[in-house]
């Protein structure tokens, strides 16, 4: 993939982490586009 998350990742607001991707896809949410990939930064609850 075209697009690169650092893991682990932590939600600035909440200090929620995520260390795998699927931890990151299930708190977070990332959006899977073509050829590449985008995180969010704030995790759900936060947005
Ligand atoms: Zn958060």
């Amino acid at each position: 993939m075209a697009g690169k998350i650092k893991l682990p990742h932590k939600c600035p607001k909440c200090g929620v982490i995520a260390k795998t991707e699927p931890e990151l896809e299930k708190i977070f949410g990332y959006r899977t586009l073509n050829g590449g990939v985008s995180n969010q930064s704030q995790c759900k609850k936060c947005r």
